[in-house]
């Protein structure tokens, strides 16, 4: 049965402009892929044999925006939602695997879908013409295949991302590689050297958000470790440890299984806690295997990989944060919980216990419902001290670092020291965040210094 197609009426009017001005356009790629998959597509893209330039007419009138143009690529806002329309093209010549310096425009629909990646990719769909398939992408779609348009090795030889590509979609759609188009990223991989970092990071950062990421990282990690080599050292590294049952890269896996997939910080906290492992281990008298400092090694191999793919400031220092602090042991103690919380703040502290748990379901199962049920406690408590108290920081004492003067202290670094302590007595609930009671301690404080 044809699933249904649904677009929005914004795709429809578009389809009709170019169409009743004398030219073919569909609806492509993603879109159709996802309906065919029984999914909501996230946008519409579209594809015509008309010019940039004839496009330009067909739409006079729209809210259009010409950045792609020379790519033939024209964005119309409707509702402030954008669909992007496409001339059919071709791409020119290729340089060092990366994306074509010119296009040509074609006036063939089956020329255009030929450039693209993959079977499943290269359909194209129009409400009274119906699926066109030239490449068999809804054959592979039903068997689950993820296979190159054309020659595997010629297309990645292209443009080396789209290896990257394949291992997103099979990662995300739970797909497997048809045979030679696995060879060839194998064979072709070391051409992911030649990729723009932020489209290596783009494509993998998808990836690890996949229903099947675990199983694409162990089975293509020679492919990531051309760009991320810090992955590879993880693997076949033994522990030597009673808390652990596996090498250290099968631990990393189980914990990003174990992690929320709709959290990339907290996923890519997953896969690197312990990447920097491989460079502590000390084995004692006994043969126990030891790792210490690991959580700090960790958190700078993982800040040098994340920089290597440029990624944003909040992710990378938010992700460093947590592979950081992975070793945390909480306590389901108000004290304990309300430190943290100043400390982390109620979105990271959640991930801190979220990595805390995912973590502890990746170790040898010994002590793991008595390690959890420790876990899930602390992060009972923490949503009751979030929603009764929130985060209470320096500046959100009842004093401040004028009341400190005021009372004589100099002006430097000895302010916000002794601001510092007042919190901790205040968190640890020695004293209330009460302004009077707080200028008292201070002034019991400020005549005791010297
Ligand atoms: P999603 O938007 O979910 O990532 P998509 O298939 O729409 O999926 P896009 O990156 O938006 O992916 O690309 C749109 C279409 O352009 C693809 O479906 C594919 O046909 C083609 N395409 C994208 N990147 C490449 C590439 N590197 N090489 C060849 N064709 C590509
Ligand atoms: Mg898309």
């Amino acid at each position: 049965m044809e699933p249904r197609f649904n677009p929005p009426p914004a795709v429809l009017t578009l389809l009709d402009r170019l169409e009743s001005a004398g030219y073919e356009a569909w609806a492509v790629g993603g879109c159709v892929r996802d309906t065919l998959l029984g999914r909501q597509p996230h946008d519409w893209d579209l594809c015509t044999a008309a010019t940039p330039q004839e496009m330009l007419r067909c739409f006079a009138g729209l809210h259009l925006v010409e950045t792609g143009l020379q790519h033939g690529t024209l964005t119309i806002f409707f509702d402030h939602t954008p669909y992007e329309v496409t001339s059919y093209r071709v791409d020119g010549a290729y340089q060092d695997g990366r994306r074509p310096g010119t296009v040509q425009f074609v006036r063939s629909i089956k020329e255009d879908l030929a450039r693209r990646d993959f079977t499943i990719n290269a359909m194209a769909w129009h409400p009274e013409r119906g699926l066109f398939d030239p490449f068999g992408g809804q054959v592979d779609l039903s068997s689950g295949l993820i296979r190159c348009v054309g020659n595997p090795d010629d297309r990645f030889a292209e443009d080396a991302l789209r290896m990257l590509r394949a291992l997103r979609f099979s990662a995300v759609c739970n797909f497997s590689l048809e045979p030679q188009t696995r060879q060839a990223i194998f064979a072709r991989r070391a051409g992911l050297r030649q990729i723009a970092p932020e489209r290596v990071r783009e494509e993998f950062f998808r990836l690890l958000g996949g229903r099947a990421a675990t199983a694409v990282l162990r089975r293509y990690l020679p492919v990531f470790a051309v760009v991320l080599p810090e992955l590879a050292a993880m693997k076949g590294f033994d522990q030597h440890n009673p808390h652990h049952d596996k090498d250290v890269w099968e631990h990393a896996l189980a914990a990003l299984s174990a992690a929320d997939p709709t959290d990339l910080t907290l996923r890519l906290a997953a896969l690197l806690h312990d990447v920097g492992k491989p460079l502590c281990f000390l084995q004692d008298a006994d043969g126990v295997g030891h790792f210490y400092g690991h959580a700090e090694k960790s958190a700078q191999l993982a800040q040098a990989m994340l920089q290597r793919l440029h990624t944003e400031g909040q992710l990378c220092r938010e992700t460093v944060e947590l592979v950081r602090f992975h070793d945390l042991r909480p306590v389901p103690e108000t004290r304990w919980v309300r430190r943290r919380l100043s400390r982390f703040g109620p979105v990271q502290l959640r991930r801190l216990l979220a990595l805390a748990r995912a973590d502890v379901l990746a170790q040898a199962p010994a002590d793991r419902a008595a390690r959890l049920e420790m876990i899930d406690a602390t992060a009972a408590l923490a949503e009751k001290i979030i929603e009764q108290e929130g985060q209470l920081t320096v500046a959100k004492l009842a004093v401040n670092g004028q009341d400190l003067l005021r009372l004589g202290v100099p002006q430097g670094p000895q302010v916000g020291a002794l601001l510092h302590r007042l919190l901790e007595q205040v968190l640890d609930g020695v004293l209330p965040n009460e302004r009077q009671t707080l200028l008292d301690a201070l002034e019991r404080e400020v005549t005791k210094m010297p």
